[in-house]
């Protein structure tokens, strides 16, 4: 490398250009028009993980896979659809369209404000306010008044034995391939596994997917992961094996395929699977190998960088967000909503916004779907709260019953005393759409009062929303009725 050492000094460095580092560049931009922001990324690129190798692609491939399901619902409603196929290549053409329109965008709009410079290279720390970063021939020495470190995660590959972990994917590579594999073993069944391995099963993979415990997806109330489980098993293209360590990938070159190796936890009996390739998916570590953050006075532990309340970090000039962050729950949104949190504190010079994760959502893009807003039914008695829960099913909703899409359920868990709505969860084919509302019921803290009171469209699968508030009410109005005390009050507050 010639050596040109680049000095330069920055009022806001953001390190990662993924959903956590980006959006925090751009809206301190706005709002301090005076400054000048650099944005370093590895690839260069606007997006991340969310965008190249994690929520879009997956979700790309999850609508074809879907619709592909579909078509054998399109027979339920008297329609005939004859011959149906698809072209993978050209399903990940469009994928790469519109990854490149996305990250297009984002870079418009970030060059459109005018104080933010994107200069792609990986960047360390040297000191408490000075990061170098290498890019391409050149060497940036640059200093900053405030610093965000957005670096992500990255796949985290357990040390398994055996020839074949040279030859392993992990979701990265997954989605640049322009030939499916006609067999995949998924290690690993939380929720990248579990997406994965149905929507690869829609398009006719046949998958092996290994778990390590007895059951999946631990976040999830048993009795709606139940009926994901359920699914799964009885999918003829994916093979469930619970309950067992994988000890050993081993990769035949002759036949060009894997045998993975485990054993059973509940007898120790050694079990095996062959498939044509190899996808690892148990879980995820930050992006804080190469950043020298001892040379910053940054506190982190292998699970990623510690930070107070307000996103900062234990260098009080430098904050972080996203995936990066040690107890950070790792989606998307929470790494904006992150991004949003600093800059506020960064705008105003000092911490004034706390980061409250009681109100987040998330949506598993299972078949059927889950979505989850605030708390859930376990956490709230863990926390001693009085609560009372009611649950809906969809097989009540007109909307459902028209798509004949009417399986599911919607779950409230309700502060007893102030009828306020403090968790909802939706099991449902369509959970992704109503998760939008169920965030907002819980971060505006609406009451089954609030609910009752508001006029939802009719016929639409929202209206359960209302339907749920309404039966629950009339059930907490029964109960209170019961005590002679409320139907005194009630009686005094309907006289006058
Ligand atoms: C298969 C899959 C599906 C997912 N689906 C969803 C979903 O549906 N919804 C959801 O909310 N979340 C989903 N996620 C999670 C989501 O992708 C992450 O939570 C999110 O991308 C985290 O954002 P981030 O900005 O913290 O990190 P990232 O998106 O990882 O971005 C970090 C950026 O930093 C750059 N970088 C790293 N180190 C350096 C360095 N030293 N110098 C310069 N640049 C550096 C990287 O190149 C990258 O561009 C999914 C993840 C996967 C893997």
């Amino acid at each position: 490398m010639e050596n040109k050492i680049i000095l330069d000094k920055y009022d806001l460095v953001v390190i990662g250009g993924g959903p956590a580092g980006t959006p925090v560049a751009m809206e301190f931009a706005k709002l301090k028009k005076n400054s000048q922001i650099l944005l370093i990324d590895a690839k260069g690129e606007l997006g991340g993980e969310c965008l190249f190798d994690g929520c879009i692609p997956s979700k790309i491939l999850e609508v074809c896979s879907k619709e592909l399901k579909d078509l054998k619902r399109l027979k339920k409603l008297g329609l005939r659809i004859e011959n149906e196929s698809f072209s993978w290549k050209d399903i990940v053409l469009r994928k790469e369209k519109i990854l490149e329109r996305r990250t297009n965008a984002a870079k418009e709009n970030l060059f459109s404000l005018g104080n933010v410079t994107l200069l792609k290279g990986v960047a360390s720390f040297i000191d408490e306010n000075k990061v170098k970063v290498i890019s391409h021939d050149k060497e940036f020495i640059i200093s900053f008044d405030k610093c965000v470190i957005a670096t992500g995660s990255k796949p985290f590959i357990p040390n398994f034995k055996g020839n074949g972990m040279d030859k392993i994917w992990t979701n990265d590579i997954l989605f640049d391939k322009m030939e499916l594999p006609k067999s995949l073993t998924i290690i690993g069944d939380g929720p990248i596994g579990i997406e994965l391995s149905q929507i690869l099963s829609g398009f006719g993979v046949k998958i092996n997917l290994i778990g390590n415990k007895d059951f999946i997806l631990p976040m999830i109330e048993k009795k709606y992961s139940n009926f994901i489980l359920e699914n799964i098993e009885n999918d003829p293209n994916i093979n469930l094996i619970l309950n067992v360590n994988v000890d050993r990938i081993n990769y035949d070159e002759n036949k060009n395929e894997f045998t993975v190796l485990f054993r059973n936890n509940k007898d120790n009996l050694e079990g095996s699977v062959i498939s044509e390739k190899v996808l690892i998916a148990t879980g995820r570590r930050s992006n804080i190998s190469n950043l020298n953050l001892d040379k910053a006075k940054i506190k982190y532990n292998d699970r990623g960088i510690e930070v107070n309340e307000y996103l900062q970090t234990t260098n009080k000039n430098i904050y972080a967000s996203g995936d990066v962050v040690f107890k950070f729950p790792k989606f998307a949104h929470t790494s904006s909503y992150g991004a949003h949190i600093i800059s506020q504190n960064l705008f105003f010079g000092k911490n004034k916004f706390k980061t409250n994760f009681d109100k987040n959502s998330w949506v598993l893009f299972s078949d059927p779907g889950f979505a989850s807003a605030g708390i859930s039914e376990e956490e709230a008695e863990k926390r001693n709260l009085d609560i009372v829960v009611g649950e809906y099913n969809f097989n009540e909703n007109a909307k459902s019953q028209i798509e004949e899409k009417d399986f599911g359920f919607l779950k409230f868990i309700v502060n007893k005393k102030n009828l306020q709505i403090i968790g909802v969860e939706v099991l449902n084919k369509d959970a992704n759409i109503l998760g939008g509302e169920a965030s907002l019921i819980v971060s505006k803290k609406i009451t089954l009062v609030d609910l009752v009171n508001s006029i939802h469209p009719h016929p639409t699968i929202s209206e359960g929303f209302v339907f749920l508030a309404k039966k629950m009410m009339g059930e907490i109005m029964e109960e209170r009725m019961k005590n002679p005390m409320f139907k005194l009050v009630f009686f005094f507050k309907k006289l006058f």
